[in-house]
């Protein structure tokens, strides 16, 4: 008789988990059945901002497989509108509701994927109810922003929180005509990169007309007829007529929390190598899953669907029959914000400091071309690096069009726990469209190097 795979989560994890596994074991093998209660399968959240901008057109096209082709092409029976709502470890079953007849029903699992997300950040403050305030976190959310923008016409965006997808849906509303305020509890915009690459990114916003609020907290919204008019915060009172809340996510673990499935320190499912969590046959990926960072050896919680792909994957080759591990993250993102391109890998300079190193960091400008070359713009490379060691610890990249993208260059020198002084020699490519002859990640690294030998002769 086939076993059966259960996968909580029809997304990014769940889907590559319930591929994988099917890429190995056929229908009379293994019986594989995904629940999601929203309305999608197998989408591409990360480009709602842009089909908000109205850079991406086609709504369709954030779709990467509907359930009628996981269906007829895998044969994997992915159920939408049908949440989860309880996890019976002992008996091997879950309840699932089906939230388009309102009916619950028990069914049961051999294995067992709990690829639940993230849950976005919704603060307890009066007035947060109110209509026209949007979380920002799967292709129901974007539909009910379109929406409320073609049928309301709102002319003042207030968005609250200024992690990347909070300046991404700055930029999508900009680019649709609105006035946009940016509301942010910290200093700076983009609280993972350092305060000075942070105040890069706040010109640019300034630079584009964003009025962007640092260091001022939200304390309430106001509203009128049941719709936001304001939202105050501790130094002023904002008109707002459509409000994108852009606080963050934490892994979404409560149903695994209630089943007793361990818990990691970071918040996120606790996992072994190969994804499977204290459970046997019981597995977790994603947003929801604690993920350990390779650089500070620490267990984190970081919402990227570069990882949760990965992960995915690596819990389907295990369910399927092969073996494979996850060997970590290094946290590498990268965005677009207000026409500039940013990007980091690693540990900042604070996360650096909570790891315990002692480092060293390096600014260095330059240019995404030879300076000559028409379309050469300015980009710079900050470095974070291990004191008397040279070994890089994190990188952070801000720039114009083909700034974002040499992060991977230094995200994959990470991975290899590569030396400043290592890196210094490292045959990259040149040509004038391209790079300056010296790119600027090696420009950083040259730059790094002379530092760390300038502490080590100072130390002698
Ligand atoms: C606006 C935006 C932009 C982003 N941009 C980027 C980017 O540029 N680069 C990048 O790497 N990452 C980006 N991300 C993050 C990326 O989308 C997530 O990391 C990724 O989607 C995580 O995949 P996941 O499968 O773990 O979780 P999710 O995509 O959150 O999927 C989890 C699914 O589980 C379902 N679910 C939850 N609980 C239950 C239940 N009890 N029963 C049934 N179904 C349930 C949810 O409805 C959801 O569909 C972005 C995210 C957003 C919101």
């Amino acid at each position: 008789m086939a076993e059966r795979l259960v996968v909580i989560g029809g997304d990014a994890a769940g889907m590559s988990a319930a591929s994988q596994a099917r890429k190995r074991r056929g229908p009379e093998d293994l019986e594989i059945v995904a629940f999601e209660r929203g309305n999608f399968t197998s989408y591409s959240a990360c480009g709602i901002p842009y089909y908000l901008g109205d850079v991406v057109e086609d709504f369709d096209d954030l779709i990467v497989r509907t359930p009628e082709k996981f269906r007829d092409k895998q044969q994997i029976d992915a159920r939408i509108h049908h949440e989860v709502v309880a996890i019976d470890l002992g008996a091997r079953n879950v309840t699932v509701r089906d939230l388009a007849n309102d009916s619950e029903a028990i069914e049961g699992f051999d294995q067992l994927v709990v690829a639940t997300g993230g849950k976005p950040v919704r603060p307890p403050l009066e007035g947060v109810d109110a209509r026209g305030i949007f979380g920002v976190q799967t292709l129901d959310d974007a539909v009910a922003i379109e929406n409320f923008l073609e049928n309301e016409k709102p002319k003042h965006a207030v968005v609250i929180g200024g992690g990347y997808i909070g300046l991404e849906m700055a930029e999508a509303f900009q680019l649709r005509g609105l006035d946009v305020a940016l509301v942010e509890r910290s200093a700076q915009p983009m609280v993972t990169l350092d305060p000075d690459i942070g105040e890069l990114v706040a010109e640019a916003m300034r630079g584009l007309g964003v009025d962007l609020y640092s260091s001022e907290a939200v304390t309430g919204f106001e509203a009128k007829d049941g719709s936001v008019a304001t939202v105050v915060t501790d130094n002023r009172t904002l008109h707002a007529d459509i409000v994108v809340l852009g606080l963050g996510t934490r892994p979404n673990v409560e149903l695994a929390r209630m089943a007793g499935i361990t818990i990691g320190e970071s918040g996120g499912v606790k996992v072994d190598q190969r994804m499977q969590t204290e459970i046997e046959g019981v597995w977790s990926a994603g947003d929801c899953a604690e993920k350990i960072n390779r650089v500070s050896g620490k267990p984190v919680a970081i919402a990227l669907g570069t990882h949760a792909n990965k992960e995915g994957r690596i819990a389907g080759i295990n369910i399927g029959g092969g073996y494979a591990t996850f060997p970590g993250v290094l946290g590498t993102a990268t965005s677009k914000v207000c026409g500039y391109e940013v990007a980091r890998t690693g540990l900042n300079e604070a996360e650096a400091k909570d790891a315990g190193f002692e480092f060293t960091t390096a600014t260095s400008e330059s240019t995404t071309r030879a300076g000559y070359f028409p379309g050469a713009s300015p980009i710079t490379t900050k470095l974070v690096v291990e004191q008397r060691s040279g070994r890089l610890l994190g990188a952070q990249i801000f720039g114009k069009e083909g700034a974002a993208k040499r992060i991977d260059g230094l995200a994959v020198a990470l991975w290899n726990e590569m030396t400043v002084d290592a890196m210094v020699n490292v045959d990259l490519s040149y040509a004038p469209p391209f790079a300056p002859v010296w790119d600027p990640v090696l420009i950083a690294a040259r730059k790094a190097w002379d530092k760390v030998q300038l502490e080590l002769a100072n130390l002698k």
